[in-house]
């Protein structure tokens, strides 16, 4: 269970998020939603620490992992980052380094040591897992970088999961996707909620409504903070929101 509770941020003096409580159940996958700029991208960085690497950046408020506060002062970033795995809207693999060595690659950077045949097998299992393993099962030492835009995207995913993350944050990962590739990541979104509790961002409606059961819609209103105008599950958002605003913005009325 991943949980915000009144974050607000600030760039500078600007708040660009207010009182945004959210829980975000394992076993689920959450969709975040709203109009350009309501700070979406924000507070997924925010749930992994990755907006206090932006100088003008403050923060007020708790996010708990599984209870545990992130921002606790004596808690390594690098703990979080290994718990908490970011997919971008931009694939972005490392593209010279070979597909295998991409799945791995985040285990250095976390510490973490695997043997021989133990790293062969992970990469079989995350590589699979990101419905890429039989696409490259037989060129796994070619870079990256000369895999399509959607294989490069599964090999992201790939290597966020070689971590063993409890969570898995997505910021449009479709957007610069072709519909097959969208469908496959759709596929592997939906395999892996059982075992990574998944938070995606996404402008597409019917994207949410496919691969969420719970929901939250963002908002804000000339010149104010983002807030959470409504969240609940999707179903519920998407047929019978309680807030006019909701309706007109899932029914692309703004
Ligand atoms: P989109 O749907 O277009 O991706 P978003 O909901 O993800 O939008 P954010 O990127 O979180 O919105 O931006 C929220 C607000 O914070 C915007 O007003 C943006 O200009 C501002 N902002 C984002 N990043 C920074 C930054 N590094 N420095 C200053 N302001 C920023
Ligand atoms: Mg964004």
């Amino acid at each position: 269970l991943l949980e915000s509770e009144r974050v607000a941020a600030w760039f500078g003096s600007r708040k660009v998020l207010e009182d945004i409580s959210l829980r975000m159940e394992s076993g689920q996958v959450t969709a975040l939603i709203g109009p350009s700029g309501c700070g979406k991208s924000t507070f997924l960085r925010i749930l992994n620490r990755m907006h206090e690497l932006v100088p003008s950046a403050s923060l007020a408020g708790k996010v708990l992992l599984d209870g545990d506060d992130i921002y606790e002062p004596e808690r390594r970033i690098t703990d979080t980052r290994k718990r908490i795995g970011m997919v971008f809207q931009k694939p972005n693999p490392f593209p010279a380094m070979s597909i295998s060595e991409n799945v791995t690659a985040g285990l250095k950077l976390t510490g973490t040591r695997v043997g021989g045949s133990e790293k062969r097998e992970l990469i079989e299992e995350c590589l699979t897992k990101a419905g890429l393993w039989k696409e490259v099962r037989d060129r796994l030492g070619q870079p990256g970088g000369a895999l399509s835009g959607g294989q490069q995207q599964r090999l992201c995913i790939a290597r966020s999961l070689a971590v063993r993350p409890d969570v898995l944050l997505m910021d449009e990962p479709c957007s610069a996707l072709d519909p097959t590739s969208t469908r496959r990541i759709e596929e592997t979104i939906h395999e892996l909620r059982r075992e990574v509790t998944i938070v995606i961002v996404t402008h597409n409606m019917q994207q949410a409504a496919r691969v969420s059961q719970s929901c939250a819609f963002f908002l804000a209103e000339q010149g104010t903070p983002g807030v959470i105008v409504e969240a609940g599950p999707t179903a519920q958002i998407f047929s019978t929101p309680e807030d006019p605003r909701t309706a007109d913005y899932v029914e692309g009325r703004f």
